[in-house]
């Protein structure tokens, strides 16, 4: 019996991003042997062995890079403004039809790699296993499952309250019994209607047994802070990523903590300062206001607030890249107004907060993969790795709006089939 010949695939195209931050390669060449990277270099190096069947694609001026990796989604939002409260009222079955839907959106942006940060009940564990199975088309998917909340806390209505120290140890070992990848922590309140945003809930006593357990089972863990007691409060803990990192008081000014800028480089916690979607809720409320000649006052002091928040979180963001802090790039979307498969307008919008374009492109590939756990299988073109793939026109290191011209998206090797040629 003749073994079938491997199929090789080999990409070509003006420059190549290896997601590193090294400057590109010109003149590249990157070939796929059975959905393995089997080798990168210069086109003249690059070649399959003689008498292999090889399907090569020329890009011309393009770039090659990694499949994006969006190291924060919500994948069973709708991105049209619900908040969380209404949305969390629809069933599982519904909300898992709609995760497929977000998943296909976001693959096709050209995000290979998503961290999930929480759904209700068993939804982002079935929606996960999908992918996994080939059911249904979408990136790969890390979860939490839903995240550890207080009594009444933010995203509380997902179906994972608990209170005390035994509890919150309790619920940890519960969600890894169920398959969560990581734990998401909410830290403080936020835009749950139960909760207060400007307010740390968990104390340092139940923020150390949900990071010890985690820990000790070898998972990390990222918590939501959308204040500045509740940023500290998980430093002491050791948590390792700090979801939005606001730095609210109580009685709702903000005020950038110098010190606790200091411990986050210390402590080498990752940030993920999701900055778009503020200005998503902005441009939301500015289209309707101009479609309907007016706003409630409900929408004008959206629209104040989130103006007012966005300028002074831009600012923090650009002292805490000057101070060296590590930033990764997550969307939040589709939570609140940001719409699916519009990871690059948090990308850019790092890169106006102070990054360079490679930073961002860093911040959004190997630096969000390493953030969330998997920088050895994603973020990272390298022989030997899966061939998870982007191929964009024109060169981002320039022009970081050449991220949304999509040419084609490879999974495994594969080209995903958007049915769009
Ligand atoms: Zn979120």
């Amino acid at each position: 019996m003749s073994q079938s010949p491997a199929v090789w695939t080999l990409l070509t195209a003006a420059r190549l991003l290896d997601g590193s931050g090294e400057p590109p390669l010109e003149g590249a060449a990157l070939l796929i042997e059975d959905g393995r990277i089997a080798h990168i270099g210069p086109r003249s190096d690059v070649r399959a062995p003689s008498g292999a069947r090889v399907h090569q694609v020329d890009y011309g001026d393009a770039t090659i890079l990694p499949g994006l990796v969006d190291a924060h989604t919500h994948l069973v939002a709708p991105g049209d403004g619900s908040p969380g409260d209404d949305l969390a009222l629809e069933g599982e079955d519904l909300l898992l039809l709609r995760g497929v839907a977000n998943a296909r959106t976001t693959l096709h942006s050209g995000v290979t790699t998503v961290r999930d940060n929480g759904a209700k009940g068993r939804v982002a564990i079935s929606l996960r296993e999908g992918i996994r199975r080939g059911l249904v088309a979408g990136p790969r998917t890390v979860i939490c499952g839903r995240p550890i909340t207080m009594t009444g806390g933010h995203m509380y209505y997902f179906g994972s309250e608990a209170d005390g120290v035994d509890a919150v140890r309790a619920e940890v070992r519960k969600l890894l019994k169920e398959g969560a990848d990581y734990i998401k922590i909410v830290a403080s309140g936020g835009s749950t209607r139960t909760s207060d945003p400007r307010r740390a809930s968990y104390t340092v006593g139940e923020l150390w047994a949900i990071t010890d357990e985690a820990h000790r089972h070898g998972k990390l863990t990222a918590a939501h802070c959308s204040c500045a007691q509740s940023i500290e409060n998980c430093l002491e803990a050791e948590v390792d990523m700090i979801v939005h990192c606001v730095f609210a008081e109580p009685d709702g000014t903000f005020s950038l903590r110098p010190d606790l800028v200091d411990r986050l480089v210390a402590s080498g916690a990752w940030v993920n300062p999701t900055l778009y979607i503020l200005r998503a809720a902005k441009e939301y409320v500015t289209a309707r206001r101009e479609r309907e000649g007016g706003l409630t006052h409900q929408h004008e002091a959206l629209l104040q607030g989130a103006g007012r928040e966005l300028e002074v979180r831009m600012e923090a963001v650009g002292k805490m890249i000057r101070a060296g802090v590590k930033l990764c790039a997550g969307s939040d979307s589709p939570w609140l107004w940001y719409a699916p498969g519009g990871f690059v307008h948090e990308i850019e919008i790092l890169a106006e907060a102070g990054l360079s374009n490679g930073e961002a492109i860093v911040s959004a590939t190997s630096g969000s993969a390493e953030s969330i756990g998997v920088g050895p299988v994603a973020g990272r073109l390298a022989p030997d790795r899966q061939a998870d793939v982007l191929v964009v026109a024109g060169d981002p290191t320039r022009d970081l709006s050449s991220l949304w011209q999509v040419l084609d998206i490879y999974q495994a090797g594969r080209c995903v089939e958007r049915g769009i040629r």
